[in-house]
């Protein structure tokens, strides 16, 4: 009976994007309940939740979530699924986002045939909205926080909390393969079974709350890109913190469209991973050929 070949797996690259400030200019809650709820300024309600969390000693985000659903209560604004997904269509992206991810998967193909691009959305922002967006088909998958809905469809309670450090789990969860929270990521894994490598993991995102998946990351061989808005001179100096406490292997100004400051980074960055794959594919081939 002839044996069966193995079969090289690690040909899967992960491009994560944070949502807020990586892929919009302002958080997805101002573009759509905040003003719905006659909130015009976000930073009042941002505030409102950063005053809270101190005074409760409360975590920030289940603040956020918690306060945005009094607030619609107040208003008797409906926080229902079907609400969110069609608000999502007021969000405004940083230029050149929509085509962004079908050119970057194109040119991944034109590098390598057999290396599979998947993009996934980590965000702290809502999951119902992220869905409803136009770019919501090109993610593989969207890790975000989510509410638990009664049995009138109204979020009542958050049934999921992505904040910076549980961002965490989810680069784990990519690299073993493991995507479902029901899931254990806690047992062993031995590196050469798991799925998606860190090397071939490369993380965008805009400041501090990505600091923990940049390091994660970075500490383990991937890669990560800083990107901040345009004229935004606090934006830009985080960046250039980061970039100098190495938590990223570059800056740019957030810009999708071709041939912008992104665009080449990605290229140059994604150059490099598939060059590794290229390696790995090699060297467990030759194993194979001549050790086994
Ligand atoms: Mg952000």
């Amino acid at each position: 009976m002839s044996r069966k070949q193995p079969r090289f797996m690690h040909n899967v690259i992960a491009l994560v994007y944070d949502f807020d400030g990586t892929l919009t200019p302002q958080p997805m809650q101002e573009y759509t309940v905040l003003p719905q709820i006659g909130i015009k300024k976000g930073k009042d309600f941002w505030n409102a939740v950063a005053e809270e969390a101190l005074q409760t000693g409360g975590e920030e985000i289940v603040t956020y979530m918690r306060l945005m659903l009094e607030k619609s209560k107040q208003k008797h604004y409906p926080v229902t699924p079907t609400v969110l997904k069609s608000l999502a269509r007021n969000i405004q992206y940083y230029p050149g986002v929509a085509e962004f991810f079908p050119r970057i998967s194109a040119y991944v193909k034109t590098l390598d045939v057999d290396v599979e691009l998947r993009h996934y959305v980590l965000s702290a922002g809502l999951k119902e909205i992220i869905s409803g967006t136009s770019i919501a088909e090109c993610f593989y998958r969207i890790f975000a926080s989510e509410y638990y809905y009664n049995e009138y469809g109204e979020a009542v309670f958050p049934k999921v909390i992505v904040n910076d450090t549980l961002k965490t789990q989810f680069i784990f969860r990519i690299n073993k393969g493991k995507e479902s929270l029901h899931e254990s990521i806690n047992l062993h894994m031995p590196p050469a079974v798991r799925p998606v490598p860190f090397q071939n993991i490369l993380y965008i995102g805009d400041g501090l709350t990505d600091v923990p998946c940049m390091t994660v990351i970075r500490k383990n061989g991937g890669y990560a890109i800083a990107v901040y808005k345009p004229a935004d001179t606090k934006g830009l100096k985080m960046c250039k913190e980061l970039l100098k406490a190495g938590r990223v292997d570059f800056v740019a100004q957030a810009d999708y469209r071709s041939n912008k400051e992104v665009d080449r980074l990605v290229k140059l960055l994604l150059n490099n991973i598939v060059e590794g794959i290229r390696y790995a594919r090699e060297s467990f081939d030759q194993s194979n050929k001549y050790l086994s």
